[in-house]
């Protein structure tokens, strides 16, 4: 018996197998799991995705634009039809037009804020409210967000903006939802080399940095995220909602350079 035996869910943004929402769907489903997976509409994206979900048999692979409501509730309602109640939905959505992102915050256009912001945090609540329809037994929700949101972090910019809205969101999230028994919860991980990640400025060099910096002297790998967002989206989890768990080999605790100032 796996963990996630008998379970159903549905992961929202696995581009590729880099895709960190791949990590941990590989997780939950070597642990029994039933996942259903929405791709960006478009022959190439759902070309990518059934790369990997057909193997596994996934029985949903859809388009889901979350930008468009009716994308959204259709999603769900497919969801609904095909495994009946949801026990667990993993968000791991972000975008943000390129020039808004590469250029300082304080330059982010008023179009560029509004897109980054629909996708990358509206894009849960809508999320939330309709997993919550499909989750009348209860169940846990999770997203992806990172420390740039709770500290500046060069180069990311506007994104940390959004995923400081992000963070936010998980706690008045897990307050609406409680009453069901939904849990909400942000996974804020390291660096992981990803799609999204190559728009971000100076990531590689951010990987060198946890190295150097982290409690663990690394960088987290995309395995030990895997774990982690596993974890948040089992009920091994199940006291712990509106938290921001940090997967990241401990670098959020440092006030200082550290072991990397001693080096120096
Ligand atoms: P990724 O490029 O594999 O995933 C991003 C996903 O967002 C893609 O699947 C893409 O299709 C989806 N997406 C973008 N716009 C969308 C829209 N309008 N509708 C539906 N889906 C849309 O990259 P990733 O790094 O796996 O990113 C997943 C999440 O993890 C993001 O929230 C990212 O900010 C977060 N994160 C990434 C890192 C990292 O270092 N890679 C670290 C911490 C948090």
């Amino acid at each position: 018996m796996g963990l996630f035996s008998g379970k159903k869910g549905l992961v929202l943004g696995v581009a590729n197998d880099f895709s960190i929402a791949w990590a941990i769907s590989q997780k939950m489903l070597a642990e029994g799991a039933e996942i259903g997976f929405t791709h960006l509409p478009g022959d190439k994206m759902e070309r990518r995705v059934r790369k990997l979900a057909d193997p596994i048999g996934a029985k949903l692979i859809t388009p889901c634009d979350v930008q468009k409501d009716e994308d959204v509730a259709r999603v769900f309602e497919e969801a609904r039809q095909t495994y009946g109640a949801l026990d667990f939905v993993l968000h791991s959505i972000a975008f943000a037009p390129i020039d808004d992102i590469k250029c300082n915050y304080v330059n982010a256009s008023r179009e560029g804020f509004k897109t980054a912001m629909e996708i990358s945090v509206y894009s849960l609540a809508i999320v939330a409210r309709h997993a919550a329809e499909s989750m009348p037994n209860g169940g846990s929700i999770a997203t992806m967000t990172y420390y740039g949101g709770e500290r500046v972090v060069s180069g990311y910019n506007l994104m940390g903006v959004c995923k400081a809205a992000l963070d936010a969101s998980v706690r008045y999230l897990a307050y609406d939802l409680g009453p069901k028994n939904i849990r909400v919860n942000g996974l804020s991980a390291g660096p992981v080399k990803t799609l999204a990640a190559s728009a971000v400025g100076d990531a590689d060099k951010l990987a060198g940095l946890y190295e150097a910096v982290s409690p663990l002297g690394r960088n987290i790998t995309r395995e030990e995220v895997g774990n982690s967002g596993m974890f948040l989206l089992s009920d091994l989890s199940s006291g712990i909602t509106g938290e921001i768990l940090h997967v990241d080999c401990g670098y959020n605790v440092m006030g200082s350079p550290g072991r990397a100032i001693e080096a120096a």
